[in-house]
């Protein structure tokens, strides 16, 4: 994104070009007050993150519970079955029953962490600086005998004493630790703190890989992320939706979308994130506010009149960057702000249009109307009182479509298409080269059964993804 002054982000392309990210929702996501996933859902969440393209998934914490461990076991069995790429970490306190869990799970990494400010040290851990660094470097290299890769993560590290800090990360490195996860525990990181925090320490104690976890209790969390990654930091901890505990740490979709939109570098697949959003969303039981950047209701959703019109003559007038980057459309509210033009782009996008004379007509009722915010339906309801016409589509009958199938790169096309072509509904399967891999058209009576026939498709076994598309036919009058 050109403004006068992104020349001075460009030398720090380089940067974001190699960083890992590591998602955390599974174990940091579930700290979030009143979320619980199933063994299930949390296998389901590893797929699609890794679909993505996310380098880390940080699958839990072993020793807190037998499901916790459970799905961490099965997330490294994925992993070994080949069905998930990215690195699987299990979480661990510094304490060796804490690392023999971790380690049965077998994991590609452990991940011990221990409190190194002054205030963990003394209220939570009750030991000594020199007491504590001889636990860390002890129980990384006891975690290191598993034949494992070992993160240390320091927690509070952005509250500690510096020169201590610098003691504590070239114990854990000299120790066997490849990587040091710089935790701001609660948020206190800036932009320019943070990208000054990871310049000392890469520097002060070089031959070790930097993490950054920033927590969001000021909002400041994606800006920290960005700085620490300027400063040196090679992965940066995110959750979808930007869960974790209290209220959470990096979101993964604002940090990939800010990436794009700064670096142009597509870090992970962006089409998939409106995907887990919902998928994580459902999981949790927490929804994204309205106006959260990028995945809220809200984020391409214009008002004002003036605003409106301008997005109509060239969206970026009022969008930092296109929805269809992520897979959404931009939307208009309608309201008694509204403008002409407003609304023949909200009719238009309903699929109606109707001439000037009944748009200013329909325009005047909308203004008399006491309605904060005028659904598509009553919008409907009033274009059809003003012009005496029937608007609404009917319900449509006799369904065509075609689902586009991603078949996974381990099962077989040829037994997919055997098994969907026997799915009620299913009238031809065709074997495609390009982005998918099957074709599929479907034909039903109406949306209920239609929806029937896409999930068993989506549920059949060997399917990755499906991008269904409705055939139009002639509407009855
Ligand atoms: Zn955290």
């Amino acid at each position: 994104m050109a403004t006068p002054f992104s020349e001075i982000l460009k030398k720090y392309r380089p940067a974001f070009e190699k960083v890992k990210v590591l998602d955390a929702t599974l174990r940091e996501g579930e700290q979030t007050p009143g979320v619980s996933f199933t063994i299930d859902q949390k296998l389901e969440i590893a797929k699609k993150l890794d679909e993505l393209g996310v380098h880390m998934i940080e699958a839990g914490h072993p020793a807190v519970a037998p499901d916790v461990y459970e799905a961490v076991r099965r997330i490294s069995w994925m992993k070994k079955e080949g069905e998930i790429r990215a690195e699987i970490i299990a979480h661990s306190r510094a304490v060796k029953s804490d690392i023999d869990k971790a380690a049965e799970t077998e994991p590609d990494r452990i991940a011990i962490f221990y409190g190194v400010s002054d205030i963990h040290l003394k209220a939570k851990h009750r030991k000594t600086r020199e007491e504590a660094l001889s636990v860390i470097g002890e129980m990384v290299e006891y975690a290191k005998s598993y034949g494992v890769k070992v993160r240390f993560t320091a927690e509070d590290a952005s509250r500690a004493d510096l020169a201590y800090l610098e003691e504590v990360v070239r114990t854990a490195r000299d120790a066997g630790a490849d990587r040091v996860s710089l935790a701001d525990t609660v948020g206190v990181l800036t932009p320019w703190t943070a990208q000054r925090f990871f310049e000392h320490m890469t520097k002060a104690v070089p031959n070790v890989e930097y993490d950054i976890h920033a927590h969001n209790d000021l909002g400041m969390a994606l800006a920290s992320a960005f700085g620490a990654v300027m400063g040196g930091a090679t992965a940066v901890h995110v959750t979808v939706n930007g869960l974790g505990e209290r209220v959470g740490i990096v979101p993964l979709q604002l940090f990939a979308v800010a990436v794009k939109v700064h670096f142009d570098l597509e870090i992970i697949k962006l089409s998939g994130l409106m995907e887990i959003t919902r998928m994580v969303e459902r999981y949790s039981g927490i929804e994204v506010p309205y106006n959260m950047p990028v995945v809220g209701d809200y984020a391409f959703l214009h008002k004002a009149g003036v605003h409106v019109a301008g997005i109509l003559a060239d969206p970026r007038t009022y969008e930092a960057f296109p929805p269809e980057l992520i897979g959404r459309s931009r939307d208009y509210v309608i309201d008694k702000y509204t403008g002409k033009k407003a609304v023949k782009a909200k009719l238009e996008k309903l699929g109606i249009r109707v001439d000037d004379d009944t748009l200013m007509k329909i325009l005047e009722e909308i203004k008399k109307s006491k309605l904060k915010f005028l659904t598509d339906d009553t919008l409907i309801s009033i274009a059809e009182r003003v012009s005496g016409r029937a608007l609404r589509p009917r319900a449509t009958e006799n369904i065509e479509a075609v689902v586009w199938i991603k078949v996974d790169s381990n099962a077989f096309t040829s037994s997919v298409a055997r098994k969907l072509s026997v799915v009620d509904g299913v009238k031809e399967v065709a074997e495609v080269t390009g982005d998918y891999d099957l074709l599929v058209r479907v034909e039903a009576p109406d949306h209920k059964v239609l929806n029937a026939i896409l999930d068993s498709i989506r549920g059949t076994k060997g399917i990755v993804g499906t991008h269904t598309q409705i055939v139009l036919k002639k509407m009855e009058k």
